[in-house]
């Protein structure tokens, strides 16, 4: 249904679902894994992930545990996210899908660390804190 690609382009994703709601996590390992002021991400499952090119670009960085932030070693771009106690999903960052995204934003989630120099200005669900994706 979409494709997604790194900054680079070394790294091919296709996604083979719809992808309905995006959340936006405002928490400050999101922003320092941005270099912004929040991500935006899709649960995907896994099983509808498939990489199709660059699969040894990929690297993974552990922030905490339980969760790994995989990234493109070659350009840097933020891929997806996924926790080691639920490997049947993956948190992908919409930025890297190619084609307009048919979304709609399901959620703000830790709204109490976020950047001061930004203003959440929709209606959408706010937690103060949540699960970090
Ligand atoms: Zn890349
Ligand atoms: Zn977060």
């Amino acid at each position: 249904m979409y494709t997604a690609s790194c900054l680079c382009g070394g790294i091919q994703l296709k996604i083979n679902t719809e992808i309905p709601h995006v959340f936006v996590c405002h928490c400050q390992q999101c922003q320092k894994a941005q270099g912004s002021a929040f991500v935006a991400i899709a649960p995907i499952e896994t099983k509808n992930v498939e990489i199709v090119k660059g699969q040894e670009l990929c690297s993974e960085y552990y922030a905490t545990t339980n969760k790994k932030r995989v990234f493109c070693k070659s350009c840097g771009s933020p891929l997806f996210s996924a926790r080691l106690d639920l490997p049947d999903l993956i948190r992908l960052r919409v930025g890297i899908i190619n084609e307009p995204l048919k979304a709609e934003i399901a959620s703000h989630a830790f709204t109490d660390y976020k950047a001061a120099w930004f203003e959440i200005l929709d209606d959408h669900v706010k937690f103060k804190e949540a699960i970090c994706e």
